[in-house]
């Protein structure tokens, strides 16, 4: 029989004093984590369905509609325990259920963004250069340009035509398609290149896609060009001035795999932030009847600032809540300040391969659980929402009070860089909030990596956030 040794008073104060990190496969049992596994399975079938904004506006509304969601319009009569969605124009979503407390005691809800950094296509994209066929790119959001070349990618996007049709495309997703490509230089005469920084070793001129080497006929000027033109012409109807008004994206043509022997781990285009976009819809659809409204935004353009119509900083998403409040008789301002929210995006995970860039006791860990973080920013937290201790304090009882794995970060350590998210944007609006989400391995990569099990406690965390 073993002996059964009392704790000395060291080690029993260590207990009640001291912080310990958590990790998932050490804290959850079977159960959750066969269900950590389960819920990656839809989670990947999203990020293949939505690599653009606009597709995961789609992909989400094909969600929520097949649980019983139906569109907002501004004024319409709504209920408790109603279920509803604003689209707004294709690119931004924000769902929401109807508590069945006032609305007065405040919209419980996340913001997350379904943009991800891409290649842009140009309003004049295709020429052609001694002999092959390519197309101009701007591209969009923080890249190192370098990662984007020699890799698959697909073109998708929506064209409106003169005559005012638009048609999306995607080309490059399908096995049988063909896929573009962006040039990189042999090794054997990349002297003078690899002696420049990555940041310089490819420029953003550089990222054109190579789309074609067939002319259209014999001894034809500029007929590779044509062929190309055509070969669009006969599948999408358009001609080359439509390219003036259009959204095109060059993405990487890669499907979200499991990575590692033990397939714990997840690699895609575009976690950053679809990894918290899909659990906030979930969540949405799990909480019935919340008491609280609850509601999961899903925003357009934060990797450019947030700007537009459908960036976090339009003011359609207080729209809505203004418009809910007015027909519930209700003042929108005291529904603001009553509000919570969890500004839902991703964090840099402590990469044993880059140490240097973080100060280990206050970095994220992969299978450590969701991350909160309470400020973002650069330097002296330039640029941060820096939530408060109270908070940030209620929202670390409601993930304790649910069995949540979670940790804290920030992001670097200091004066090492530095980012923001849309929280500051939700601030101003006198909200309460606090970023939250999922640590990600090579962020802004064309692949990139997260843990099934920080996935999943990111769906049960905002699950208790939309509960309590
Ligand atoms: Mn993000
Ligand atoms: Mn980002």
């Amino acid at each position: 029989m073993a002996e059964n040794k009392e704790k000395t008073l060291g080690q029993q104060l260590k207990d009640e004093l001291l912080y310990k990190t958590k990790n998932t496969y050490n804290e959850l049992s079977e159960e959750d984590l066969d269900a950590a596994y389960d819920y990656a399975e839809g989670y990947k079938k999203y990020l293949d369905a939505g690599k653009t904004e606009r597709e995961c506006v789609t992909a989400s509304i094909a969600m929520l509609e097949a649980d019983g969601f139906v569109p907002y319009t501004f004024g319409m009569q709504v209920e408790a325990g109603g279920k509803y969605y604003y689209n707004n124009r294709g690119r931004s979503l924000s769902a929401f259920v109807l508590g069945t407390e006032s609305l007065e005691n405040g919209v419980y809800f996340t913001a997350s963004h379904i943009d991800s950094p891409r290649i842009d296509l140009k309003a004049h994209p295709l020429y052609e250069a001694e002999g092959l066929g390519y197309l101009k790119t701007h591209y969009y959001g923080g890249i190192k340009k370098y990662q984007w070349t020699a890799i698959p990618l697909a073109l998708h996007g929506a064209i409106t035509k003169a005559d005012g049709e638009t048609v999306n495309i995607v080309i490059g997703e399908d096995d049988s398609d063909p896929v573009f490509y962006i040039d990189d230089l042999l090794p054997h005469l990349a002297g003078d290149q690899m002696k420049r920084s990555l940041a310089d070793g490819i420029s953003g001129e550089q990222l054109n896609l190579l789309s074609g080497s067939r002319p259209f006929e014999k001894n034809l000027p500029e007929g590779v060009k044509l062929n190309i033109m055509k070969l669009l012409n006969d599948k999408y109807g358009i001609v080359e001035s439509d390219f003036m008004s259009a959204e095109i994206s060059a993405v990487p043509a890669f499907k979200a795999r499991d990575i590692g022997l033990d397939r714990s781990l997840i690699g895609s285009y575009g976690h950053d932030d679809r990894v918290c976009a899909y659990p906030s819809l979930t969540a949405l659809m799990a909480v019935k009847n919340p008491v609280h409204t609850t509601m999961a935004v899903l925003a357009d353009k934060e990797e450019i600032g947030s700007e537009g119509n459908a960036g976090m900083q339009s003011i359609v998403y207080f729209d809505i809540i203004a418009d809910l409040a007015k027909t519930l008789g209700v003042s929108d301002i005291v529904v603001r300040a009553n509000s919570k929210c969890l500004s839902s995006d991703v964090n840099a995970a402590f990469d044993p391969n880059f140490p240097e860039v973080n100060e280990r006791r206050n970095a994220c860990f992969v299978n450590n659980g969701v991350v909160l973080t309470k400020y973002t920013g650069a330097r002296g937290k330039s640029g941060s929402n820096d939530a408060s201790a109270e908070f940030t304090g209620w929202v670390r009882n409601m993930l304790d009070k649910a069995g949540v794995i979670w940790q804290t970060s920030e992001l670097g350590k200091v004066d090492q860089g530095g980012g923001g998210t849309v929280a500051k944007y939700i601030a101003k609006m006198n909200v309460d909030v606090i970023d939250l989400g999922v640590p990600v391995i090579s962020m802004h990569a064309p692949y990139e990596v997260v843990s099934k099990t920080d996935v999943y406690m990111t769906h049960k965390a905002i699950e208790a956030f939309f509960k309590a």
